[in-house]
């Protein structure tokens, strides 16, 4: 089969398109023909070999993906083959507390496509069955390939930031996968969206799509914007994937007893906090890291019924893999970039 291997650490130069054999689904797995598999920042760790305990290279990256049952292994049931479905990128041991406590997500044996084992970049990706989300026919392939991680993540994330009508939220950076996914579910969940990035023509997007306050990432201090067009309160909420270019603006952004949400680190993992700052204000911080099996469920169902659009920026073909990375790379996209393993997406 093809597949797109990042053949050493390094920039997206290393990506290149190599033949490998076709994975044989063992007990308890399915093998998918996979007809899109999206982009996400976590592929670009990978790719840069930055991710602890990660697989060897030279490897296939990609979480995300969707596309065809084409075959199963034992103890599966064979209604299954032949049915669209997306991934839930992650393999979980299904026996840990956080695992019987229903949260997955945290499993204290926590295996990623694409980073811990072959991931999406190819025409066929194994996983266990039991990480098949059916997709209904009128959802193209495309746009279920964004939902795994970053529609996830911002899912869970507005869920944990209590965004909804009346409410307002802060979102630093709000043009990439996850941003405009965190854009889309608080403005369908009634929310007032203030969001932030330094391109003109994103902002322009921005507004386009219902973002009342759209501040230049330009500005010095992107907190005192926020309380300006609040009329100094703050927002309820801010939800930050930026890191340590922005997360302690998002904390002087969010009113007394606000809550910020952090689910990643793309400028940086590390920032200086005044921990009086925080108590004194009352502030929540809370983590989130993507989302159960049940959420992205409920994901495709909001998709389908039409409550949300995914943003797609852009779709590749497997061979422009390395174009596709440099776009995400650059932060050029607005919305997801997909690669196309197979066929029409
Ligand atoms: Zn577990």
């Amino acid at each position: 089969m093809k597949a797109a291997v990042a053949v050493r650490p390094g920039g997206p130069e290393v990506l290149e398109l190599t033949e490998l054999p076709r994975p044989k689904p063992g007990r308890g797995e399915a093998l998918v023909r996979l007809h899109a598999s999206s982009i996400n920042h976590v592929d670009v760790w990978a790719r840069t070999g930055a991710i602890p305990h990660s697989g060897r290279f030279p490897r296939v990256l990609g979480a995300d993906g969707a596309g065809t049952v084409e075959e199963v292994g034992d103890e599966v049931d064979p209604s299954v083959l032949n049915t669209r479905v997306l991934l839930y990128p992650l393999v979980t041991c299904g026996s840990c507390e956080p695992c019987m406590e229903g949260r997955e997500n945290l499993c204290d044996d926590l295996k990623m496509l694409g980073v811990h084992l072959p991931g999406t970049y190819a025409e066929y990706v194994k996983l266990p069955a039991e990480n098949l989300v059916p997709i209904p026919d009128e959802m193209d392939f495309t746009t279920a390939s964004t939902l795994g991680v970053a529609y996830l993540t911002a899912w869970t994330a507005v869920r944990a930031a209590d965004v909804g009508v009346g409410r307002s939220v802060f979102i630093p950076g709000a043009t990439g996968g996850f941003g405009t996914a965190a854009v889309r579910f608080s403005l369908a969940l009634g929310a007032t969206v203030l969001a932030s990035t330094a391109s003109p023509q994103k902002a322009q997007r921005l507004k386009e799509t219902g973002v009342k306050h759209v501040i230049d990432a330009n500005v010095r201090d992107l907190a005192e914007e926020v309380r300006r067009v609040t009329g100094g309160r703050g927002v309820d909420a801010a939800l930050d994937s930026v890191g340590s270019a922005t997360f302690l603006q998002s904390l002087r952004a969010v009113r007394k007893g606000g809550k910020v949400v952090t689910i990643g680190a793309t400028t940086g993992k590390e920032v200086q906090l005044d921990l009086r700052f925080v108590f004194a204000n009352g502030l929540n911080i809370s983590g989130v890291y993507m989302g159960t099996r049940k959420e992205l469920a409920e994901i495709v169902k909001w998709v389908t019924e039409g409550r949300v659009r995914p943003v797609i920026d852009s779709v590749y073909s497997l061979e422009e893999v390395a174009e596709a990375h440099s776009r995400v790379d650059g932060r050029l996209a607005f919305g997801k970039v997909v690669l196309r393993p197979t066929g029409s997406a």
